[in-house]
């Protein structure tokens, strides 16, 4: 026997060995430090919401990297809470502080409080979604989510369902995917070949292909990547000068594809809320193409799909039609403020997700499908994110989704009304019809202005030279690179449709203050005449 006692005699395991990540009970050291990392969240919204706060602490990536390194230790002092609190501190130190309000970079914005307490109940449980036995309230969680959102989406008529992804991108791709095993039955046990044979065999063109417009998401892209498809099989549909798919084109599009031999359209896929513009695409005219195409209709409302739970019916009715796709993306953790990430994939049919199942005996023990999740999914474990957006549902409910939405359009269509006042000033670009969160506008030569802008203020499709174009994108990112240096506000710029250039880009999010969004139109007017001095000198 060995003296230490090892169970296997194994002289290199010494008793007194326990892991280092339990030298104390978890309860003591929870206790102990939760509290005061808890205070650092607390400390990080706080200074966020100082009037003054810069919204990004560094002005340029570059000077970040030389200043902070991040150390990995050999060997550590035992518990050191210390070091540990230190490098928290780091991490909300050297971060971009969503709760300034003044991120208006991108499609996503600070959490709410009740999302960091969901985020910290998902690691307590660390249950895994796979299956409902080891995540029961979890599973429970997104089935309820699931059946939710399918009812606010009409998918009402068969017994729809769904599941959670991990960001917009994934469930885009296993929409394809699952559209790709559903119209070509071939493709799941012989893949892309046993589908062009089948297609040879049938006299059509053995590409499959699909349709989306030329404003969509490159997740679309992707997704005709990973499904071995190539970028080739997407076809880009044009759009009206306000970013929606143009209907007769797609149906030309279809037709021409069709006639020509160039391949076989299986998906459409209409974009809810665009990722420049936020332009809606005419959901009922695409589904009723998509329908006389024999095609799979995908919705991508990662982005515009809250807009369902607005009160204004201008703005619900966007997603009429939607009970006709056969698949809905939607990311609450964009619109919905649920912290990233918290992706939904909905298909209005359940049996077309078992394109994607396999029975590992090993993990799937139930026959009822409700209890093994990711056999949905080309993935395994997952994360319990519906849960976070179960709580926000059970905090602010669907009603309170509802005026969330419109609290943000309240404050685009105000801010565009603070744009159009200063129109020798801002030049404001073209918007969505009706205006949604993104607003894209950029500093005017005082000597060019007014004559651009008609009557409502929308930039008139007058064309500008080519030269032009490129001055005024230039100022614009002039604009962009001084904002950034400032680092009060956060947002960025776009080369909008139809060769008109760059523009600053602004997303509305509800929670924005309208001090801060003029206080920015402000800063990009006087940036611009100070860009257009320094021209005239130079
Ligand atoms: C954001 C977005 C996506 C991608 O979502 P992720 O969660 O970032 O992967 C897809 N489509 C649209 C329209 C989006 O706005």
């Amino acid at each position: 026997m060995t003296v230490n006692g090892s169970a296997h005699g194994n002289g290199h395991v010494a008793s007194s060995s326990r892991s280092p990540l339990q030298l104390e009970p978890s309860s003591t050291e929870a206790a102990r430090v939760l509290p005061q990392v808890l205070e650092l969240v607390q400390g990080f919204i706080a200074s966020g919401e100082e009037p003054e706060s810069y919204v990004a602490p560094w002005g340029s990536i570059p000077n970040f990297r030389k200043a902070i390194s991040l150390s990995l230790p050999d060997t550590v002092p035992q518990n050191n809470d210390d070091a540990l609190l230190e490098a928290v501190k780091l991490v909300f130190d050297n971060s971009v502080n969503p709760w300034t309000g003044r991120f208006l970079d991108k499609l996503y914005a600070a959490p709410t409080p009740v999302g960091i307490a969901a985020d910290l109940v998902l690691s307590a449980v660390n249950a895994n979604a796979h299956v409902m036995s080891a995540s029961p309230v979890l599973s429970l969680a997104e089935e309820r989510c699931v059946e939710g959102l399918c009812e606010v989406f009409g998918f009402t008529e068969k017994k729809a369902d769904g599941l959670t992804m991990p960001g917009g991108s994934s469930a885009n791709t296993l929409a394809v995917q699952t559209a790709l095993a559903n119209i070509f039955p071939r493709f799941r046990a012989q893949g892309l070949l046993g589908v062009m044979q089948q297609l040879i065999e049938e006299k059509r063109a053995p590409r499959p292909l699909l349709f989306t417009s030329s404003q969509c998401h490159y997740s679309l892209d992707k997704a005709a990547i990973s499904a071995g498809l190539g970028l080739d099989s997407v076809i880009k549909v044009d759009c009206d000068a306000t970013g929606r798919m143009d209907p007769n084109a797609l149906d030309a599009a279809l037709t021409a594809a069709k006639e020509s031999g160039a391949g076989t359209p299986f998906l459409i896929n209409a974009t809810s809320g665009t990722t420049v513009l936020g332009s809606f695409d005419p959901l009922p005219e695409l589904a009723a193409i998509a329908r006389r195409h024999h095609c799979w209709l995908h919705i991508d409302a990662s982005w515009g799909g809250p807009i369902v739970f607005s009160h204004i019916a201008t703005y619900s009715d966007l997603m009429k039609g939607s009970s006709m796709a056969d698949s809905i993306t939607i990311n609450p953790h964009k619109l919905l403020n649920v912290p990233l990430q918290c992706s939904f994939l909905l298909v209005r049919d359940a049996d077309t997700l078992s394109a994607n199942s396999l029975d590992a005996g090993y993990l799937f023990h139930s026959s009822d499908r409700r209890e093994n999740a990711a056999m949905k999914t080309m993935g395994c474990g997952r994360r319990g994110d519906a849960l976070k957006f179960w709580l926000y549902w059970v905090r602010y409910g669907k009603h309170g989704f509802g005026h969330h939405v419109d609290a943000g359009l309240h404050l685009a269509s105000e801010l565009v009304d603070y744009i159009r006042s200063k129109p020798d000033q801002i030049e404001l670009g073209p918007l969505a019809d009706p205006l949604f969160l993104q607003i894209c506008f950029r500093p005017l030569q005082p000597a060019n202005g007014v004559s651009d802008v008609s009557q409502n203020g929308n930039v008139v499709a007058k064309q500008l030279s080519g030269a032009e174009v490129k001055r005024r994108s230039a100022a614009t990112q002039f604009v962009y690179q001084e904002l950034k240096t400032r680092r009060m506000f956060a947002v960025d710029f776009a080369p909008l449709p139809n060769g008109i250039g760059d523009y600053i880009r602004l997303v509305v999010h509800p929670r924005t203050r309208m001090e801060d969004l003029k206080m920015l139109v402000d800063q990009v007017a006087e940036i611009g005449q100070l860009y257009w001095q320094q021209q005239q000198q130079a």
